[in-house]
């Protein structure tokens, strides 16, 4: 029962902490950014997801719901948690190791802008000789969980923290990220991978774990990991150079 309890009180601490982080990405987001709407047309998670209407305010919140003071960031500079506590930034679905998506969230497969995109990814770069394939794409929560637990087997947990992510933390899971060709650090220097590196913003894909950038993505170099954008912020951070995580000021660790 102590474990019980000492589990529940371990959860309050993440929530109250994850607040608290929401409220510094949503300062720096306000102070950072330029009063703008966001463009809608490169922000395909909302064409996925719908905002259900609040709990209604009589009904007891459960321990782990958010604090309700966190509710003024709500549209505070694009910042938003959604009625599942996914973090969106200017609609875009936020997953790293600091921000875990619920195991009930799973659009079931890849997003249909990111396949068109793809398709016309992988058309250029035939044109060009260079063949791209995806190799995976949707993972659910259990998914992830079953590949988790086999590579903390394999290699123990510290390693498998830097190449894998945590059942809930995987962008996998969003529908809105897929691997290409070689799950390989030497894919980078292939031709493929050096086509992709300089071609994939164009068609909104981001290589998510650049190299030399794992203290602050939290994970090490992948140049098959793509995370589709829309063009707008793919093009924006193949331009300044920066990972997500710094464009956006934020944290991402366990
Ligand atoms: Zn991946």
């Amino acid at each position: 029962m102590s474990r019980h309890r000492t589990d529940r009180r371990i959860t309050a601490g993440l929530v109250v902490g994850t607040v608290a982080i929401a409220l510094a990405v949503a300062a720096t987001v306000a102070a950072n950014r330029p009063a703008q709407s966001s463009d809608a047309s490169t922000t395909p998670a909302e064409t996925t997801r719908t905002q259900e209407s609040a709990p209604a305010a009589s009904s007891a919140p459960a321990p782990t719901e958010p604090d309700p003071e966190a509710t003024p960031t709500d549209h505070l500079g694009g910042v938003s948690f959604d009625s599942e506590g996914v973090l969106h930034i200017d609609g875009h679905v936020v997953v790293n190791k600091s921000f875990a998506l619920p195991e009930t969230f799973g659009p079931g497969g890849l997003h249909p802008d990111l396949v068109g995109a793809f398709d016309a990814m992988a058309a250029e770069a035939s044109a060009a000789g260079i063949s791209l394939r995806i190799v995976s794409g949707y993972r659910s929560f259990a998914h992830q969980a079953d590949n988790y637990t086999r590579r903390v087997a394999s290699v123990g947990q510290d390693a498998a923290d830097r190449g894998m992510a945590r059942p809930g933390h995987s962008e996998h899971q969003t529908g809105l990220a897929i691997d290409v060709n070689d799950l390989s650090t030497s894919f980078g220097q292939t031709p493929a991978g050096q086509w992709v590196a300089a071609n994939a913003h164009r068609f909104g894909f981001v290589i998510r774990y650049p190299e030399g950038k794992e203290a602050v993505t939290g994970f090490k170099y992948e140049p098959w990991h793509l995370r589709y954008f829309g063009v707008e912020l793919a093009t924006e951070l193949a331009t300044s150079g920066l990972t997500f995580e710094e464009h956006f000021g934020l944290p991402s660790s366990y």
